[in-house]
């Protein structure tokens, strides 16, 4: 990599810049800072590079897209330019387990490792705070809909007297769903802020005062998002001012940014609402009693709404969008029947306005709540389109209007079809450098579907290839023959071309399936495979425990085999012989009745672009490369991949996928592959 990148300032700090890159590359050599203090570390040159790379984007001010194999070590590879350039560096992730392996692990080993004086702060969002002052409500009030609820919150109430943190995720008595969650936990509308009694012991505020001070702060994309979406206002406070913006896991930002920069409202919203306008009119407004009938009409509102919902055939899991929905008349007048309900209860704040804080609070909400209400109306009533034009040239406001019915309630989404557009926008306001990075960036080597769905096509962009030995260490089998999708036998057959290559491996496979449905079917013949060849290996499924406990128990058997669905295919690390066998049942394309993939499509179409190529296979072909990511995660791990779908083959777009895979040896010889394990 050639010489340093200017900076902007003549003070002497293009000197020190100098100064900081040399020690950037020095850090990685063989004889540096890191092999030195940090145990196992060898050096990369494209570690090296890349970190190089990151160092001169930050003295820019500039944006860096950045692919690097798995195995290329891109979180020291950001981290360590990062720190010596100096200045504030906000890091973002997408996974939890990545975000508390940055803070509690990566960045402490660094900041001793540099001997540097940096403070480090984790920052979640709100929801994952006690709010202190609603809890109190909550235990005066005592009025609970169960036992159990009222078991919950005796345990919290004995935690808030315990934690210096408040971080929910430390009280594991109370299952992260328990209902009473949102009734001790804030959400932007619901707290007073500076009118609250507990300002000083919020924590809150706590939280984010320890992140403000900090010189590296760690968020997750949920967080940061949902601030550039003007949904949250916690980043907002230091995001101008940190110097840095480092984005790792970036290949999940575009879904992510879709959900934030969309907008919303569900009847679990309305059923909170009622919770708390009953406790704050009951405790702080004039006349008890028309409160308790006020919000009792919210929640019938909702009832009524969720009647008609099922009505019109929209059973659980339905996700429909507003113009493909059948009945929409009478679901519009159960919209307004909600909203009548609100503007009574918001006439009934606004004759109380100035007696509490809390009641106050209140208002806006119903009022922001309210606004979204109307454009449904207007949805309904059929005087507004499903996918709205937006006024001419502005792709940030296109979007598909639509609905999704789960077991409990019913959301109302309104998603923007361009989220890269919002996204852009954002950060033409930021000043500083961004650095998107992820190992899975690319669709067969080329990024250019990445920089459109980020909004970002003029940035720079760089690919590190992992420095694994793929030919050597991996093994693609694509048996004969591959299943086809359209079958109905189709989970059975994967099973059947999957299992003796899982039986020669002694087990030690994950088996990642498209569908929830697949799972169940898939396991179920390999459950038959184990018994009729007497083979006693472990089979786990999901479903059965939660994701954490079957991966433990997936590491300590050593011949386990687990069957999943989406949420195993990525961030998960199992390193070594445990995983020896990834199958993947088939390309996971996103399902085209989708409402938002359909607008998405729909929306390309009328620009006379090419969906296909420019949104569903660069998606598909990201998952699978994150799936695949599973099997090799260091230089010594080895492993067969099966891609058990016959479009791999028989389709014109096959050949993109396989180029866009890391460069296995392949076989479609079973002998071949049993003998990758000596079988
Ligand atoms: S400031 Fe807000 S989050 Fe903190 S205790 Fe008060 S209401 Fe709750």
């Amino acid at each position: 990599m050639s010489g340093p990148a200017p900076r902007r300032t003549d003070d002497g700090s293009s000197s020190r810049l100098a100064q900081a890159r040399r020690r950037v590359a020095a850090a990685f050599a063989g004889d540096g800072e890191l092999a030195s203090a940090v145990g196992g570390f060898s050096p990369r040159a494209s570690q090296q590079e890349m970190a190089l790379a990151v160092f001169d984007t930050i003295a820019e001010r500039g944006t860096l897209i950045a692919e690097a194999g798995t195995g290329t070590g891109k979180t020291f590879a950001y981290l360590v330019p990062a720190l010596l350039a100096g200045g504030k560096v906000l890091v973002s992730t997408g996974t939890k387990t990545l975000q508390d392996q940055v803070h509690a692990k990566d960045l402490g080993t660094l900041i001793k490792a540099l001997g540097l004086p940096v403070d480090s702060a984790l920052l979640k969002g709100r929801q994952n705070y006690l709010c202190l002052q609603r809890l109190s409500r909550a235990e005066a009030e005592g009025r609970l809909p169960s036992r159990q609820d009222a078991d919950h919150l005796r345990a919290i109430g004995r935690f808030a007297r315990l934690t210096a943190t408040g971080d929910r995720a430390e009280l594991a008595d109370v299952p992260e769903t328990a209902p009473i969650w949102p009734l001790v936990t804030s959400t932007r509308e619901n707290c007073i802020g500076q009118e609250c009694p507990r300002l000083d012991e919020c924590f809150v505020y706590r939280a984010r005062r320890a992140a403000q001070a900090a010189d590296v702060v760690v968020v997750n994309h949920h967080l940061f998002l949902a601030d550039l979406a003007l949904r949250d206002d916690s980043v907002r406070d230091f995001l101008p001012a940190a110097d840095t913006v480092i984005l790792d896991e970036a290949h999940q930002l575009p879904k992510v940014a879709a959900d934030f920069f969309g907008t919303g409202w569900s009847l679990a919203q309305l059923a909170d609402l009622a919770q708390d306008a009953r406790s704050l009119g009951l405790a702080k407004a004039a006349g008890g009693a028309a409160w308790v009938m006020l919000s009792q009409a919210i929640e019938a509102a909702a009832r009524n709404l969720r009647l008609l919902l099922a009505e019109a055939g929209l059973t659980v899991g339905s996700r429909i969008a507003v113009d493909r929905c059948p009945a929409k008349a009478p679901l519009g007048r159960g919209v307004a029947g909600v909203d009548e309900a609100l503007a009574a209860i918001a006439a009934a704040v606004q004759a109380n306005a100035g007696r509490d804080a809390e009641l106050d609070a209140l208002g806006p909400r119903l009022a922001g709540l309210r606004g979204e209400i109307a454009t449904w109306l207007a949805a309904l009533a059929g005087s507004d389109e499903a996918v709205q034009e937006p006024p001419a040239g502005d792709e940030v406001e296109q979007r598909v209007r639509w609905i999704a019915v789960s077991a409990h309630g019913a959301q109302f989404h309104s998603t923007p079809l361009a989220p890269g557009a919002a996204f852009a926008r954002a950060r033409e306001q930021q000043v500083q450098a961004w650095i998107l990075t992820s190992a899975t960036l690319t669709l067969a080597g080329s990024f250019a579907a990445f920089l459109a769905e980020v909004g970002l096509p003029q940035a720079r962009t760089e690919r590190w290839d992992s420095p694994f030995d793929f030919q050597r260490q991996a093994l693609l089998y694509l048996p004969k023959p591959l299943p086809s999708p359209l079958r109905s036998d189709f989970p059975e057959q994967v099973a059947d071309a999957a299992w003796p290559v899982i039986a020669a491996a002694g087990g030690r496979a994950f088996v990642l399936c498209s569908t929830l449905r697949a799972v169940e079917r898939v396991a179920a013949r390999l459950r038959e495979a184990m018994q009729r060849d007497r083979l006693a290996l472990h089979l786990l499924v999901q479903g059965s425990s939660t994701r954490r406990a079957l991966l433990d128990e997936f590491r300590r058997h050593g011949n386990a085999v687990l069957v999943g669905s989406v949420s195993f295919w990525e961030g998960i690390d199992v390193r070594g012989e445990a995983l020896s066998v990834v199958a993947i049942d088939k390309l996971p394309f996103a399902p085209p009745d989708d409402p938002v993939v359909e607008a998405r499509i729909r929306r390309l179409r009328s620009l006379g672009r090419n969906p296909f190529l420019e949104y569903q296979l660069p998606e598909a072909v990201t998952l699978l490369k994150q799936g695949v990511g599973r099997l090799i995660r260091d230089e010594r791990d080895r492993g067969v991949l099966m891609i058990l779908d016959e479009r791999l083959l028989s389709k014109p777009y096959g050949r993109i996928v396989l180029a866009s895979l890391p460069p296995f040896s392949r076989t479609r010889d079973e002998a071949v592959a049993r003998a990758f394990f000596g079988g």
